[in-house]
């Protein structure tokens, strides 16, 4: 089958090279003029690990990820709410999570791919879906006929508006910088994955391989907000003045040019995924507020599944509706989860925040309670 993939992030990547082992003649088309990495790093829980080694199980992924093996929630004095230990009996068998310099994913990725199937500069600017073929049209003046055509183009997807005009956005209350640096510019490295929870403000420190600090901070605001895009990372130190160290001095240490802006937003589940020869992937589908770690996860299972389901089934239609079968309620509960992780976090009233952490201490949510979305089900 001819395929064509809007979008060379890392789903439509994955899922190009998952129809390629497969056998398909696919063709991936970006709208970039290099592979941007944009976005710092990125945690891959085990379901995001367990989905790139059934994609292929030689991928080095150990070789470019910081393994966790748990993560602390603290107070913003740095006082521990939760200590989640994620080799201890509670967790999930295989439960391995890793986090990620997302330039690196991208480019283990990329060598993965069957040489020339990848086209950048390729702006997709309309699709034209007829009822047994698809048709891409390009800023270039390309036109991609395939039978069938992945739209993996994000959050912000061309495609998705054209054919769910009515789909919405939601913005979720807060913005998010994100940076990595080197950990020689520190004290005292950072050895373990942390987040701390303030008055509608959070911070979060990862540990990458090669000596290097990911790093996030989110903060509650209007949308689009030009004073948010403005801070430099040492104003945006100020707002975390009443954080414990090292958060101040990690956000001192990060050159403008290493910090990276983004509001926060989800996309509103969408009644199908598909329309006609037409299949939505990744952020365009589903794209998910963080706080559960699984908007990469999520497009890469959403891969591993499209490659599945066309190999299952001869004809294209039975296909296409087992992949919203297998996709459409798991993608949903993700999101529905994972923004009310972020509502917790961030729209607690500064009374009621003593006893948030009090409870969670008490009553802390076990790994076992996330098995669900770390077993192997979805496959
Ligand atoms: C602050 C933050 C933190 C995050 N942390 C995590 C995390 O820890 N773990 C995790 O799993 N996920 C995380 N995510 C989510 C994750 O980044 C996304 O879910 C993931 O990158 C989605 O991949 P994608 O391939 O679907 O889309 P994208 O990565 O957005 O890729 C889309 C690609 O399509 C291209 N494109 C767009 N339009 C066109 C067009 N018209 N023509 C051609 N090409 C086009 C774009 O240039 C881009 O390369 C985080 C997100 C945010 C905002």
């Amino acid at each position: 089958m001819k395929i064509g993939i809007i979008g060379a992030g890392i789903g439509g990547l994955t899922a190009a090279i998952a129809l390629q082992q497969n056998g398909h003649d696919v063709y991936i088309f970006e709208q970039a003029d290099e592979i941007k990495a944009v976005g710092a790093g990125l945690v891959l829980a085990a379901n995001a690990i367990n989905a790139l080694s059934l994609l292929n199980p030689d991928l080095p992924v150990e070789s470019i990820g910081q393994w966790i093996g748990g993560a602390y929630i603290l107070d913003q004095n740095g006082k521990v709410i939760l200590d989640a230990d994620f080799e201890s009996a509670e967790s999930v068998e295989g439960n391995q999570n890793f986090a990620v310099h997302r330039a690196d994913l991208h480019r283990l990725l990329r060598d993965q791919l069957k040489p020339d199937s990848l086209f950048l500069n390729e702006n997709c600017i309309e699709v034209q879906a007829k009822d047994h073929e698809i048709t891409a049209l390009f800023a270039s003046g390309l036109a991609q006929t395939c039978d069938l055509l992945v739209a993996a183009d994000g959050i912000h997807s061309s495609t998705r508006k054209q054919f769910w005009p009515n789909s919405v956005y939601r913005y979720a209350g807060y913005t998010c910088w994100r940076g990595v640096i080197d950990q020689n510019r520190l004290k005292k490295p950072i050895t373990r994955f942390s987040e701390s929870w303030g008055k509608g403000k959070r911070f979060g420190l990862v540990p990458l391989v090669n000596n290097r600090l990911y790093w996030f901070a989110c903060l509650n605001a209007k949308q689009n907000d030009p004073e948010m895009a403005a801070l430099t990372p040492e104003k945006l130190s100020l707002r975390f003045h009443d954080f414990h160290t090292p958060v101040s001095e990690v956000l001192r240490a990060t050159h403008a040019v290493e910090m990276h802006w983004t509001d926060i937003r989800d996309l509103k589940p969408l009644q199908s995924l598909t329309h006609k020869r037409l299949v939505l992937l990744g952020d365009a589908a589903h794209a998910t507020t963080p706080n559960l770690g699984q908007g990469a996860g999520m497009a890469i299972e959403d891969a591993l599944v499209l490659a599945k389901v066309l190999y299952d089934h001869a004809q294209l239609d039975p296909a296409l509706q087992a992949y919203v079968r297998k996709r459409q309620l798991r993608v949903n509960k993700v999101v529905q989860m994972s923004r009310q992780i972020g509502a917790i976090a961030h729209k607690t009233p500064g009374w009621l925040l003593p006893l948030r952490n009090a409870l969670l201490r008490l009553a802390p949510p076990s790994q076992k309670s996330l098995g669900w979305l770390y077993s192997t089900d979805w496959y």
